[in-house]
């Protein structure tokens, strides 16, 4: 780091703008300053953190105003996750400022708060206007309350349930003005994440403002307890109406559980010759100090985990470092544990379900080098390891890896570009590669390297299609199950084997409609019919959260012929009970586990044989290794494929093929039964005959006819408003730019989007694609200075690239 005394420095600040802005150093912060600490600097009246990119004497052409306060003695990134995170914004069209406060997960240090005081011409305001008004406006209210002293944005929301709208009038008019100050944590006033709120049966009635009665209503709709920043969402200052209700006993407020165990200790294995060969070629390319990708394609049970820890071990003797990233649904015990057992206290665990303490634990205990192994789900990718050896990434096919807000980076390839400048190793691992790694191995960017057999010689599971229209013909019975699907779970039952159960859509029934008018019922906020959830008694967006109570009659006609149709997972539990009464049956979906924990405690208890039936959605396919199961049923194959999307047959094949892997795992061979209406299907066919490369060559026919990724480098641009027309005119004045004839591009739209309006606002959609990043990415640019140009509201343009959704 260089050292030296500076007179400016530039600053990357977390605002939906590009460049960074640069401020002057006071004599005490001009020897400390150092690219990747945080600076506290002021921004327009307000005090803001941002991240120094620059020191320099650069004189800058217009006046600069000074730095305040410097926070980190020492970077908290290093020169290499800042250039990974210009990297990060300038591959996906994102401002830096909030890549860079993204990488850094320590906000639980420097919580800000904001004091609202009168400006002179505010005390004149309430002076005059104390006289005339009534005493009940809130805007009165709350320059009454200022008048005596300066008070914190948080108490005046709390006080006052119109606070918003008052402050940014009053703002507006000068009268008020606020100030960032820095508050000490109170431990006994926990965040929202770390809070579950419930409803107390007994819940007294009583006059609640409008947080309180929603929150309430929101309690009644959704039974059970909830984490409180879960809600925030859907319910405005829901932190708040949650504290109050509790004081009034109306609801329970209780401590999030949380913290990983270390789980099962498991043995550890001599490789087999397979897994031996792919360590091999790893090491020897670790040893080297130079990037190498590899592909790591290993049928599901064949032991890739393993190989995975092997090759860390390899990278610690060197005295580096490792990452190993999985889905955000993989990271349990059982693997945490595996972890420990084998590397002990050098693990560190990174997980998005973490409160900002806890992360910021972990993270100071990886940046000292105390942790030099670590875990994490996807934005564990920026760990701050010193000397990193190798990164892994488990199932890198898994859609988590992409995060769905801005920036909206892919953790998989973030991976592989922070290996490179690293002069690191990666490891992609999958059974079912996504088409965009598998087709790297044949730019030779990739290094494939193949687990094709199971561990111990075990044989890969059985699978059977069964058609449904056949069954339908021969039973004359819409059932969900056919005969032969239940005659194969009773003979489980009676060996005392365990079965599996995957249907990948929640609810009871998909949505509900009117016989006589033919109404669906529909969200209020979206596009997209109502689920029914027969155990709440209700109908769910599954969207938004929005709920309402199942209306007896259509609410368009009056009729009472109200039917329900499509099928869910908890209808198909409800039928396994009254087809097996005596079967022992667990659920797994979002309905079933609100926690981590009871994620975690069902597969553990499943695993256990506590349970003989899981039932479940794609929740259920990911990763476990249970050698009990030796059935599998798919009860619709069918419902991916549907998806107005270009990856619904890859996302079907994975599905299937990831399901299926979970049987015979253990010495019972076993078998898969998939029920579908499109035996022919392609993606069914050879999830069957669980044939990846038959599948890979002829979707990558597909996708290269089509010009879809990987042929072409695709970015997804939505407009968004709460007003159609508004939305509208965007979508078409942003078409206007995008007209002239540019060579090597192609641009769909503006369209409606799939899904038109969600969560109350209605969406437009560009999909381009483009021959070359090169094109793309300047395309984009010019995208987001026309937004910036023209003052669009900071939500109303998303600009997704490599997207893995179009909805
Ligand atoms: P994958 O992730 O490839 O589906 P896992 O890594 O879960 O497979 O391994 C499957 C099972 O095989 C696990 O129970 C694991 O403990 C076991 N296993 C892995 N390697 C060996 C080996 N060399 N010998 C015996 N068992 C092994
Ligand atoms: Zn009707
Ligand atoms: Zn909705």
């Amino acid at each position: 780091m260089p050292e030296g005394s500076y007179l400016y420095c530039d600053v990357s600040l977390p605002v939906p703008l590009d460049q960074p802005f640069t401020y002057g150093l006071p004599e005490t912060l001009r020897h400390r300053v150092r690219p990747g600490s945080r600076l506290m600097v002021p921004f327009g009246p307000r005090k803001m953190t941002g991240l120094i990119l620059r020191c320099h004497d650069d004189r800058p052409e217009v006046a600069t105003r000074e730095a305040l306060r410097l926070i980190d003695s020492e970077p908290v990134l290093s020169a290499e996750l800042l250039a990974l995170g210009k990297w990060i914004a300038g591959y996906y069209c994102a401002p830096l400022g909030e890549v860079l406060r993204g990488m850094v997960p320590l906000a639980s240090e420097i919580r800000q708060g904001k004091v609202w005081s009168l400006t002179d011409s505010g005390r004149d305001a309430a002076r005059q206007l104390l006289l005339g008004s009534a005493p009940d406006d809130p805007v009165m209210q709350i320059l009454r309350m200022l008048e005596k002293r300066p008070l914190s944005a948080a108490y005046l929301a709390k006080t006052q349930p119109l606070a918003d709208k008052a402050i940014r009038s009053l703002e507006k008019k000068g009268f008020i003005v606020s100030e960032q100050v820095q508050t000490e944590r109170d431990p006994l006033r926990a965040p929202s994440e770390r809070l579950r709120v419930e409803l107390i049966k007994t819940a007294p009635e009583g006059k609640w403002n409008k947080p309180e009665r929603e929150l309430r209503a929101f309690l009644e709709l959704h039974p059970g307890s909830h984490n409180l920043k879960e809600l925030e969402d859907a319910i405005k200052n829901v932190s708040m109406a949650a504290r109050s209700l509790a004081r009034k006993g109306v609801v329970s407020l209780k401590a999030e559980p949380m913290a990983i165990n270390a789980g099962p200790i498991r043995v550890r294995h001599a490789l087999n010759e397979g897994q031996q060969a792919a360590n091999d070629r790893i090491v020897a390319a670790i040893r080297k100090h130079e990037f190498h990708a590899f592909l790591l394609h290993g049928v599901t049970g064949s032991g890739k985990t393993e190989v995975y820890l092997s090759c860390i071990e390899a990278v610690l003797v060197e005295g580096r470092s490792a990452l190993l990233l999985v889905p955000e649904i993989a990271l349990t015990p059982a693997m945490a544990g595996q972890f420990f057992s084998r590397f002990g206290d050098r693990v560190a665990i990174l997980h998005s379900a973490f409160t900002d303490t806890e992360r910021t634990d972990q993270w100071r205990r990886i940046r000292s080098g105390a942790a030099s192994v670590v875990v994490g789900t996807r934005s564990g990718v920026f760990a701050p390891v010193k000397n990193l050896g190798l990164i892994v990434v488990d199932e890198e096919h898994d859609g988590s890896y992409k995060q769905e807000e801005t920036p909206r980076y892919n953790g998989r390839d973030v991976a592989v570009v922070r290996a490179q400048a690293a002069k690191a190793c990666v490891i992609l691992g999958s059974a079912t590669p996504s088409l965009e790694s598998r087709y790297n191995v044949e730019r030779e960017k990739y290094t494939l390297l193949e687990l094709p057999g199971r561990i111990e010689a075990r044989p890969m599971p059985k699978v059977s299609l069964i058609d449904m229209r056949v069954e339908f013909l021969e039973t004359r019975k819409q059932g969900t199950f056919s005969r032969k699907m239940l005659e194969a779970i009773g003979e489980k039952l009676e060996n005392g084997e365990q079965t599996i159960v995957l249907l990948n859509r929640r609810g009871f029934s998909s949505f509900i409609a009117c016989r006589a008018c033919g109404e669906r019922v529909q969200c209020i906020n979206c596009s997209l019919t109502l689920t029914y959830h027969k155990r709440d008694r209700r109908l769910l967006c599954h969207y938004c959260g929005y709920a309402e109570k199942v209306p007896s009659v259509c609410p368009k006609c009056d009729s009472d012929h109200i039917y329900f149709l499509g099928l869910g997972s908890e209808r198909v539990e409800e039928e396994l009970h009254q087809a097996f009464p005596t079967a022992r049956i667990a659920r797994l979906d979002r309905d079933t586990v609100t926690g981590k924990r009871q994620y975690e405690t069902i597969l553990q208890e499943f695993r256990e044989g506590s349970y003989d039936l899981l039932v479940g959605t794609q929740m259920i396919a990911k990763g476990h290794d249970i050698p009990n199961v030796t059935l599998v049923g798919v009860v619709s194959a069918d419902i991916g494929l549907g998806m107005p999307d270009f990856r619904a047959a890859e996302r079907t094949f994975q599905l299937l093929t990831q399901v299926a892997g979970r049987a015979g795992r253990g010495n019972v061979p076993g078998i898969v039964l998939v029920q579908t209406i499109n035996p022919d299907h392609y993606a069914i066919q050879m999830a069957a005959a669980q044939d990846y490369t038959a599948f890979y060559q002829k979707e990558l026919g597909f996708r290269r006819m089509m010009h879809y990724p990987p042929f072409s480098a695709m970015a997804n641009i939505l407009v968004r408003s709460e007003k159609k027309e508004m939305a509208m005119r965007m979508s078409s004045d942003l078409g206007m730019i995008l007209t002239a004839p540019i060579e090597k591009l192609k641009i769909m739209g503006p369209a409606e989007a799939p899904v038109p309006r969600l969560k109350n606002e209605y969406r437009y959609q560009f999909l381009i694609k483009a021959a070359s990043r090169k094109t793309l990415n300047e395309l984009l640019q010019r995208i987001r200075n026309y937004a910036i140009d023209h003052k669009w509201g900071a939500t109303a343009l998303v600009i997704d690239v490599d997207p893995l959704t179009l909805m």
